[in-house]
């Protein structure tokens, strides 16, 4: 097996005492709340008896690194000398797609800045033949750097599977396997405590508080495509080519408020080799503007490329968001987007038994998920899940299959209705994969 050079983290060591975290913001000037390098602690809440655990973590310089292959800007590269995973603060666009990414965490957002930060190894000190700051202060020489194995992925608890070449050895990480168990109710902690998942200082994800732009304009774009591919079974509702243009704009407009750095936007599409961010914003604008030609010319042929093209988008769509972590059961998600579109398609074109058809497997893909799935499923999400099947199914298809002149106007309220619950409850879901004390 052929070596490296990396960090060496010795669990049996660790005693939590912070001095990497400090010695990293003195070398680096990193500003609080952000931190390059974070303390995870197992039994957080010190209940007694538990026993302690630590992990100190900061960027690993994965060989095979994946905020590298996801970051659309290319803002991120290998230092030449070291092999450090650079980050290039001008480059970033504040998406903050490499923090879906990264397994580890590491790459941190800034809200005052609009862009992420992250540790760079110390590649000066590096350079000059000295230890990383972290490694260098630890009192008690649980975090080391030096020659290591080059493995895909550590064979340690509570990291991460992937097979990412992290720069990191673990040792000792079965001391958490001897740590006693007690009651979780008889700790005495307001609320119990997880034993596990104490995952700690690591930036939160917020789901749909943070994310309600890419909820938005994931879901007008489907309704846009689920609009063109209508015209190539044969559309029964035109709206104006102003209003299509309009919803596209917006969509588009949505799309950037996500960013930190919004007016750096231009830089998005340039790693087409490997991000599928870049690829799903690229085919945004191909659709759209095919689409916009294929309504002023009204030709078939025209519709069908721009279909093709929509269903390219969706899927890419999808892509990106294959990188989180999600509880689902199922391949596909009640919410995927090409699902989002064809209900719309089997709208306007007024496929009404396909409609249903979609409906119906839409809600049982909702039901295996959301419901089956749900381990404390609280009052409010029951009626939110609940209203959902009503207007998402069993509404439609009552005035579709028992009224004599169903109206048309209420199925599309219902439907926009039950897909942006569809939408928020999908954006609450994710999480990135962080998944320290989780294994
Ligand atoms: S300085 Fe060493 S002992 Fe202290 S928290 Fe960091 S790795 Fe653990
Ligand atoms: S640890 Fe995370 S940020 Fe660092 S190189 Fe690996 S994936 Fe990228
Ligand atoms: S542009 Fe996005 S993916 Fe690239 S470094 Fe910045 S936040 Fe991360």
């Amino acid at each position: 097996m052929s070596k490296t050079k990396g960090f060496i983290f010795d669990y049996a060591k660790c005693v939590g005492c912070g001095a990497c975290v400090v010695a990293c913001f003195n070398e680096n000037g990193a500003k609080p709340p952000i931190a390059w390098r974070n303390i995870s602690t197992y039994n957080r809440q010190k209940v007694p008896l538990l026993g302690y655990v630590h992990l100190s973590l900061a960027c690993n310089h994965c060989a095979e690194a994946p905020c590298m292959k996801a970051c659309p800007s290319l803002a991120y590269s290998f230092h030449p000398t070291t092999g450090a995973v650079i980050h290039n603060p001008d480059a970033c666009l504040g998406c903050r797609y490499c923090t879906w990414a990264c397994p580890f965490g590491a790459p941190q957002y800034s809200k005052e800045e609009g862009i992420v930060e992250k540790c760079h190894f110390c590649y000066h000190r590096l350079e000059q033949g000295q230890f990383p700051a972290c490694a260098n202060n630890c009192p008690t020489g649980a975090l080391g750097f030096g020659k290591i194995e080059e493995k895909a992925q550590p064979e340690a608890f509570g990291l991460s599977r992937r097979a990412i070449y992290p720069r990191i050895s673990i040792l000792n990480s079965e001391v958490i396997n001897h740590t006693p168990e007690v009651d979780p109710s008889a700790s005495g902690i307001e609320g119990g405590f997880t034993s596990k998942g104490n995952l700690q200082n690591a930036q939160q994800h917020n789901g749909i508080k943070e994310e309600w732009p890419l909820a938005l304009f994931t879901f007008i774009s489907s309704f846009l495509s689920g609009y063109i591919i209508s015209f190539t079974v044969g559309n029964n509702f035109k709206f104006p080519v102003w209003l299509f243009a309009a919803l596209a704009f917006s969509a588009l407009l949505l799309s950037t408020l996500h960013l930190g750095k919004p007016f750096r936007s231009y830089l998005s599409i340039k790693n087409l080799k490997q991000s599928w961010l870049s690829r799903e914003i690229l085919l945004f604008g191909l659709f759209a503007s095919t689409s916009f030609v294929a309504i002023l010319v009204d030709v078939k042929w025209v519709y069908t490329i721009s279909s093709v093209l929509s269903i390219m988008f969706l899927l890419s769509i999808e892509m990106v968001y294959s990188i989180t972590k999600r509880r689902y059961i199922t391949p596909i998600h009640s919410a995927n987007t090409v699902l989002l579109a064809l209900v719309f398609a089997a709208f306007f074109s007024q496929y009404w038994n396909v409609l249903i058809a979609i409906l119906a497997l839409k809600t049982i893909l909702f039901i295996v998920n959301n419901g089956l799935k749900a381990s404390k499923p609280t009052l409010i999400n029951t009626i939110v899940g609940f209203t959902k099947i009503v207007f998402g199914f069993l509404l439609p298809f009552a005035m579709l299959s028992y009224s004599h002149s169903p109206s048309i106007i209420i199925i599309f309220i219902s439907l926009i209705f039950s897909e942006l619950i569809d939408r928020i409850i999908y954006y609450n879901d994710f999480e990135p994969e962080r998944n320290f004390y989780n294994s």
